[in-house]
């Protein structure tokens, strides 16, 4: 794309977006705080699932002080059901951060913050502070890709280059928020992954994919590893109306103080590895149902089953000895904690009718 042709599509690209643009709650604020919590919330999460969410966060935590002054669990609990926890606990970090030494400005100050990278720190730089950088993420990947017709998978350095660079020609400096926010929502709304209606895009005229009609095929992606599919057998342990649930430990590399329904990997042993995970002693009973669930690299199929549970040592809730700590929790308070999605499926599915413990 040549300057001239960058010029014409920034003025393009503008038009476009002060006509279509969506009203979206996190649109017109220069709140860096709430920059900062829509685009964490935004990452791996569709904006119509982010919009409640959103509100409620910012009804509770208006501002970065009292996010600060919130405990985990309290923030866990609000951010319970979007999935991707340890967004929420780095937003915390990151405010208590914040509180202690002041908003970073740049958006290489704003890289040094727990969970923001350089797409979030971009985002938060030009649209909170002005700051003309501009921002690449899978709406701008996929835009310029098609823009120039880059023809190789797009996680590969070279490409990443290519694609950062004719991102930054198509940055207004003047207004480089709006300028990133017009190109990603042209993404979003105009060059989607499947599809693009490129006959209402105002970067047709540019758009060498178009012009060449590859457009949709674009962009290339290197191969990924299949999958790993995973059995799981989940026990749900009831007794007077209320569920047995553990919370994962600190220590945890994934979900880690999240409540959870006992879990281990289905087959003769499940029982056995119930017992030394959880503690006390576990005997299964009848199924409950089936889901699929999937958590990063890993495709579960989850068979849920009726249990019982005799504790060790009689302890019935707080910390089982040498275990995670357990509680037993009525659907209410199930329903406000911090649990993991698989739980959270788990339980959607009808009630036991089944032994209890
Ligand atoms: S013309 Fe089509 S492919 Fe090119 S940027 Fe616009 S919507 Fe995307």
């Amino acid at each position: 794309m040549t300057r001239t042709d960058a010029a014409a599509a920034r003025a393009a690209l503008a038009a476009w977006y002060a006509r279509h643009r969506r009203e979206l709650p996190w649109r017109g604020t220069s709140d860096p705080y709430a920059v900062l919590l829509s685009e964490l919330m935004l990452q791996q999460t569709r904006v119509a699932a982010a919009m409640p969410y959103y509100a409620r966060f910012l009804a509770r935590f208006p501002d970065v002080a009292a996010l600060a002054a919130a405990t985990e669990e309290e923030v866990l609990a609000l951010w319970s059901g979007l999935g991707y926890y340890r967004r929420a606990r780095q937003l915390h970090a990151a405010a208590r951060r914040i509180a202690a030494a002041g908003f970073p400005r740049t958006a290489r100050e704003l890289a040094q913050l727990p969970g923001v990278g350089p797409y979030t720190a971009a985002a938060v730089a030009s649209i909170a502070f002005g700051e003309p950088v501009a921002v690449v993420d899978g709406n701008v990947v996929r835009v310029v890709a098609r823009l120039l017709a880059w023809d190789e998978p797009v996680e590969r350095a070279a490409s990443r280059r290519a694609i950062a660079a004719a991102a930054g020609a198509l940055l207004d400096r003047e207004r480089p928020g709006e300028s990133n926010q017009a190109l990603m929502e042209l993404g979003a709304t105009l060059c989607r992954p499947a599809g693009p209606l490129c006959g209402a895009c105002p970067l047709a005229p540019f758009c060498a994919g178009r012009g060449r009609g590859v457009a949709a095929e674009l962009p290339r992606r290197a191969p990924r590893r299949p999958p790993q599919r995973e059995r799981l057998v989940v026990a749900r342990v009831e007794r007077a109306g209320r569920v047995l649930l553990f919370r994962r430990g600190a220590g945890e590399r994934l979900l880690a103080g999240l409540w959870e329904l006992p879990e281990a990997p289905a087959g003769a042993g499940a029982e056995a590895a119930l017992t030394a995970r959880y503690g006390g002693r576990f005997r299964l009973g009848a199924p409950l149902g089936r889901l699929r669930h999937a958590i990063t690299t890993r495709a579960l199929e989850v068979e849920v089953r009726a249990a019982r549970w005799e504790p060790a040592g009689g302890q019935v809730g707080g910390q089982v000895a040498e275990g995670p700590e357990a509680a037993w929790l009525s659907p209410a308070e199930a329903a406000g904690a911090p649990l993991t999605a698989l739980a959270r499926k788990a339980l959607a599915l009808g009630a036991s009718g089944g032994p209890e413990s």
